[in-house]
């Protein structure tokens, strides 16, 4: 399977946790628009069936609606999306209104993924999120209402001073919107943002706590977890995420987006000013590039593969690769095996990270 991914990165104002590639530079889009239609057009790629689009960001939301049109006409005179199977596209609540959920879908988006993060006024605004609870609703409302099957809500625990009832009444809440798919991120605190100084204001043990609520939670919810941090209806999962959990190729267009084809990997300028003047002057705005060894291969299949509910085959090349280790952590108890597969026991989820570097370094 192939995947697309279109990084929009514009937001109205930086939330104050954020590390993403995004910029406070609206005035800039249709400059971008123009680039990123040069990109495509300049960048050329084996041909090979795209089957799921993601359009993330920053908040690709935030783009007028003449934009949106003109962003899918670029593609599409470009990129034949024939074979698309997914056409995910990210929204915030408080640019979401119910024109813009009606035109999406008519241009063929198929899943829309939600930035709420939470339902608490207090934490959103400590979090310095834009839009209110009673925009969320309103968002999601119009998504309902447009015609939208297939939504995804992201959420955010392990917020400093949160409590576990706090977290508890925020899985109450996404409850009764009963949507098809939750993606649930601990609060990762970044060195730079204005959150940082608050980093001891949790503890790992109150954020493993938050975890494993929403694990218990959701799948009494009729969600099945198939990824550390997503949880899908059935025959809801992201298909464009589950290819880059299972390696295949993807092309990445805007600033900092990656493409791997072929285990060849390149990396987009990051700075907003640096791919737009690359691009408007005729020139590539790749950032670096590298092929990945057999080596290379071999950890991120280990490494993304343990990230999954299915996790890795039993005796399969991974397996093979790393053996003495995996064999060794499932005698400590950390991995279990499971008819041919092999995964991390789901009590050890929370501490994935060290259970994966352990076996590969
Ligand atoms: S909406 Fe997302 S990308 Fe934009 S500032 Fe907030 S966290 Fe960053």
């Amino acid at each position: 399977m192939s995947g697309l991914y279109l990084h929009i990165p514009f937001c109205k104002r930086k939330c104050l946790y954020c590390d993403f590639c995004s910029f406070e530079k609206t005035d800039l889009i249709t400059e971008f628009l123009k680039a990123i239609q040069k990109e495509i057009e300049l960048r050329l790629f084996p041909k090979f069936n795209i089957e799921t689009v993601y359009i993330g960001g920053g908040t690709p939301s935030i783009l007028k609606e003449k934009e949106i049109e003109k962003l899918f006409e670029i593609v599409r005179n470009k990129i034949d999306l024939s074979k698309v199977k997914e056409i995910t596209f990210e929204a915030n609540p408080e640019s979401l209104n119910l024109e813009k959920a009606k035109l999406l879908l008519s241009l063929g988006v198929n899943r829309i993924s939600l930035g709420a993060q939470s339902f608490n006024e207090e934490k959103l605004k400590y979090l310095g999120r834009l839009a209110s609870v009673e925009q969320f609703e309103s968002a999601f409302e119009n998504l309902i209402k447009a015609g939208f099957e297939n939504i995804n809500i992201d959420l955010i625990y392990g917020i400093p001073n949160q409590t576990v009832d706090e977290w508890d009444k925020d899985l109450e809440y996404v409850k009764n919107l009963n949507p098809q798919h939750i993606s649930c991120y601990c609060l990762e605190i970044h060195r730079g943002t204005p959150l940082w100084q608050d980093r001891e204001k949790i503890s790992d043990e109150e954020q493993e706590k938050m975890y494993f609520l929403a694990i218990e939670k959701l799948r009494k919810m009729g969600y099945a977890q198939y990824e550390i941090s997503n949880f899908s209806k059935p025959g809801k999962k992201s298909l464009h995420n589950l290819n880059y959990w299972l390696r295949g190729n993807y092309i990445g267009f805007g600033p900092s987006a990656a493409s791997c084809i072929n285990e060849k990997r390149m990396v987009n300028s990051p700075q907003i000013d640096k791919y737009l003047h690359k691009l408007l002057g005729g020139l590539s705005p790749e950032f670096s590039q590298e092929t990945l060894s057999q080596e290379d291969i071999y950890r991120e299949k280990l490494m993304l593969g343990l990230r999954l509910s299915d996790g890795i085959e039993y005796n399969g090349d991974i397996f093979i690769k790393f053996k003495d280790k995996i064999v060794r952590a499932i005698e400590k108890g950390f991995l279990e095996t499971n008819g041919n597969r092999v995964k991390i026991k789901e009590r050890f989820l929370f501490v994935s990270n060290s259970i994966i570097s352990e076996i590969i370094f």
